[in-house]
């Protein structure tokens, strides 16, 4: 019998939401308006369903004031803060396009991004020690001709901009917010390309509010849900899986640092009594290697996601035992596609909700094809990931080309990811197409050594990238964290614990530890760095390029 191809449609009992962004706060605020919906942990404020709609509105209201029109472009460069969460729903109720700015950007990156979408007003985090923002965007300021005001979060510009809002009357606002569609663009991010220029993605409404909505239903959210948010408001996963996935079913939104910070993010959940916490890999390793853990009470947790890179199943394991999470959930996806295409399920096994991606989500199809020639692959085989349907971007912003290569004519995103999916439906990601190794002709995800190398007792976290090589083309080097007090790793003893039971193409030629891998802010590592670096380390360029 010829094997299923590997195709899935996701079935919902729900209906997607065919509302705006504002329209679906003012639903959950109506049905909420006592409970709690925002806590600033690092500043100790709070916000009901209520006080935070008199805010949003207000802002939203500010914004029309200053004389920002529907489909205006509102940057916000900041860290996490309650009035990240602000500026992102006034945006969405006044239909201003809100560009995400990277907190981690220098004034090169800023000017990029301000130019490339033309925003006329951006809202920035104060100076910090770290990095002084406001100074950042008076230095561009010149270069940049959409560029008409900077407003500083907690200065008196943030003042005078709420000011704005005196001659703006509700029904103006709510005249604005009724005129807006679903489909209207309302959110660019640019997304972390390791090549060229980043692209901005341009999200609707109807693109992340549908995507943060649902990957809430999966996760069983309620008004009785508070959910602890160390990632990146800047990036989907904070403000789609974190704050979209919240309001949309009137949880409460808890922010416990600035930027991730382990100590902080237990003490949080603690004190808040958190139910839900969210993190990529690392954060949680992070966690869970914390010397506060064994005294902190996580009592209060049920669930939380793990997502953003491949979330090592031993890490899954221990966050389930250690951090009372039975229900957590691993997520996959890509800014792109608003970002969650698969996700697992609350009753899945502890083997699909440990060592896959999960299942495609509730309305949306995932396919995987021969990167070759497109045809869609029989189950079990690796090729593309594609997904199509609601999340699928509106475009690249100004950048039909880039467009056009990504989404293909049958609206079908191509994610450049590598994955094979199982008889039963659920996803494995074996690598970035680009991160794939060959060596001597044979190909190799990292990600399958990777997991073999996190069995070993002394091993923290590892990564394997391909390294050129005279006689092979490419040779594997693991980089690798070791637990503290472990012996050093050499190469020969990692071929030794693989001998038998890897085959012995697989088994790493070098093996280089660190204390911790280069990472991009959102929790990626930087393999195309590791890479680099590990040629210069081991003296390998003048080895075969790698193809
Ligand atoms: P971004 O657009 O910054 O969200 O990055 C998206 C990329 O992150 C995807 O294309 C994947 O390569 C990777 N990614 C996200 N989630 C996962 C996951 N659960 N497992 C493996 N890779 C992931």
């Amino acid at each position: 019998m010829p094997s299923r191809l590997s195709y899935e449609s996701g079935p919902s009992a729900s209906p997607l939401l065919g509302e705006t962004i504002g329209d679906n706060l003012r639903r959950t605020v109506e049905r909420y308006l006592d409970r709690e919906a925002l806590v600033d942990a690092p500043s100790g404020r709070r916000w009901t369903y209520g006080e935070l709609w008199s805010d949003v509105e207000r802002l939203a209201a500010a914004l029309i004031g200053t004389g920002i029109e529907t489909g205006d472009r509102v940057g916000i460069w900041s860290t996490n803060c309650a009035e990240w969460v602000l500026v992102q729903y006034a945006t969405a109720l006044c239909g201003a396009i809100l560009v995400n700015v990277n907190p981690s950007y220098r004034s090169h990156e800023l000017e990029y991004a301000l130019n490339q979408s033309g925003v006329r007003l951006i809202v920035s985090a104060p100076p910090s020690e770290r990095s002084d923002y406001p100074a950042m965007v008076e230095s561009v300021w010149d270069r940049c001709p959409s560029l008409e005001r900077l407003v500083v979060i907690g200065q008196p510009s943030w003042d005078e901009l709420r000011a704005a809002a005196a001659g703006v009357g509700e029904e103006d606002t709510a005249r604005r917010a009724a005129s807006l569609d679903p489909d209207d663009p309302i959110n660019i991010q640019y997304t972390s390309g390791t090549t060229g220029y980043p692209k901005g993605a341009t999200l609707s409404h109807h693109n992340i509010l549908n995507n943060g909505y649902f990957v809430g239903e999966l996760l069983g959210y309620d008004e009785q849900d508070r959910v602890c948010l160390p990632v990146p408001f800047y990036h989907c996963f904070g403000m789609v899986m974190g704050n979209l996935g919240s309001t949309s079913h009137g949880s409460c939104i808890v922010i416990p640092a600035p930027s991730f910070d382990p100590g902080a993010t237990l003490a949080t959940v603690e004190a808040e009594r958190c139910t839900s916490l969210y993190g990529v890999p690392t954060m949680f390793i992070a966690e869970l290697s914390h010397p506060a853990l064994a005294d902190t009470d996580l009592s209060s947790l049920r669930t939380g996601i793990m997502a953003g890179s491949p979330c090592p199943v031993e890490v899954m394991k221990r966050v389930i035992a250690e951090m009372n999470m039975d229900e957590v959930a691993i997520c996959y996806g890509m800014t792109e596609t608003s970002p969650v295409s698969t996700q697992t399920r609350a009753d899945d096994d502890l083997g699909r909700r440990t060592s896959t991606v999960g299942r495609v989500m509730p309305h949306l199809e995932v396919k995987v094809c021969d990167p070759e020639n497109g045809k869609v692959v029989e189950r079990g085989q690796p090729g593309e990931l594609c997904t199509r349907g609601y999340s699928v971007m509106l475009g690249y912003w100004d950048n039909p080309e880039a467009t056009d290569q990504a989404v293909d004519r049958a609206g079908w995103m191509h994610t450049g990811d590598l994955a094979v999916m199982r008889e039963d439906g659920y996803v494995n990601i074996v690598g970035r197409m680009k991160d794939m190794v060959i060596r001597g002709g044979e190909n190799i995800y990292p990600r399958e050594i990777e997991e073999f190398l996190y069995s070993h007792p002394d091993v923290v976290d590892v990564q394997v990238v391909g390294v050129p090589d005279a006689k092979y083309g490419e040779e594997l080097c693991a980089w690798v964290v070791l637990r503290d007090g472990a012996e050093p790793l050499t190469a020969e003893a990692v071929r030794e614990f693989c001998a038998g039971r890897l085959a012995h193409y697989k088994v790493p030629r070098y093996v280089h530890l660190v204390d911790a891998f280069p990472m991009t802010v959102t929790g990626k590592v930087r393999k195309v760095e590791m890479r680099e670096r590990s040629t210069e380390i081991f003296s390998l360029e003048d080895a075969a390029p790698t193809a």
